[in-house]
């Protein structure tokens, strides 16, 4: 299937690709590796006169450690990120996320921006960086702006993100040395395919009581979430039970789709089965 004319602009600044932009309004969008971006317009699903080029642009594939956390640029592909030494050693379960995506063709071509901005309720990265509090910095004519990754997802496919604005780089706050995380994802066809549910956990343990503990999950709402309310747990023994209650406080919050994956409740299902795991597989670490 051929892909429609479109004209590929060169912007050689974020402010550029930002003019870019708002001069074409819903004739144009940013394009990074182009592999969702592509597909759909080949399938007819969207159409554009107008692509912004983002690799053009250079330094935005960055990926650097700072004092308060890892700093990955927007053009940063998967296959980077999951082979960083970096990330690998300060936020493992954000490596083992992005190592999931798709294939290796994909995870070479794809970008962290393209995969954020894609907004789907599947996606594998978002759980693990939203147990990190990850930011995204957003860059636009008015200027940049942070917003909470949490807070980015506004529904499915959609985002926070205004005419003209570029997310040009994921902030990912070092966590507790004492805190582990995990990212475990469960797919219901083939190993590569997209998840039927993602789940990401942090925990920390002091003694044999819960420190720290937050959960991020992707394929059981309309966008990737964090959940609320788990402070309550803190100074409470690790135990099956809790694990448990735990697993009801989630359930609560997640509103899944049927869809090709499974139905909505085999996927309450299955949270509640690899929520548990996972918070079992942390606690024993
Ligand atoms: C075969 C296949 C399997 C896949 N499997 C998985 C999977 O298992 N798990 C998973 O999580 N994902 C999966 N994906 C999705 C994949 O992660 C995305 O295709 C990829 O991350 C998109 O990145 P990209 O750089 O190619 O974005 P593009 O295709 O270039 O763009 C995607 C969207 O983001 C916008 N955009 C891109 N960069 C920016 C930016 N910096 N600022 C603002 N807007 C931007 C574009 O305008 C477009 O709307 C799969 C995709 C394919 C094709």
């Amino acid at each position: 299937m051929t892909i429609p004319a479109f004209d590929l602009l060169k912007p050689g600044s974020v402010a550029e690709a930002s003019q870019m932009l708002l001069e074409h309004g819903d004739e144009a969008r940013p394009i990074a590796g182009g592999t969702t971006l592509v597909i759909l317009m080949k399938q007819r699903a969207l159409r554009f006169s107008h692509l912004v080029d983002l690799q053009s642009i250079p330094g935005l594939e960055r990926i650097a450690d700072n004092d308060d956390g890892l700093s990955i640029g927007a053009l940063a592909t998967h296959r980077s990120v999951e082979r960083s030494p970096l990330v690998q050693r300060r936020a493992p379960a954000l490596a083992q996320a992005f190592s999931h995506v798709g294939n290796v063709r994909i995870r070479e071509t794809a970008s962290v921006g393209g995969n954020l901005v894609h907004a789907d309720y599947r996606l594998d990265p978002p759980p693990a960086l939203l147990v990190h509090g990850a930011e995204v910095v957003l860059a636009g004519a008015a200027g940049t702006r942070v917003v909470a990754l949490k807070d980015f997802y506004r529904g499915m496919y959609e985002t926070a993100l205004e005419p003209g604005e570029i997310l040009v780089e994921v902030h990912v706050p070092h966590v507790a040395p004492s805190a582990r995380t995990v990212y475990s994802r469960f797919s219901s066809l083939s190993a590569n395919d997209w998840p039927c549910i993602g789940v990401a956990a942090l925990l920390s343990v002091d003694g044999d009581d819960v420190g720290e503990l937050r959960l991020g999950l992707s394929g059981v709402a309309e966008a990737p979430l964090l959940a609320a309310g788990l402070d309550r747990f803190q100074g409470q023994g690790c135990s099956e039970e809790l694990w448990d209650v735990v697993c009801d406080v989630v359930d609560e919050q997640i509103s899944p789709v049927s869809d090709l994956r499974g139905s909505a409740d085999y996927k309450r299902e299955m949270t509640r089965v690899w929520v548990k795991r996972t918070l079992r597989e942390l606690a024993a670490s």
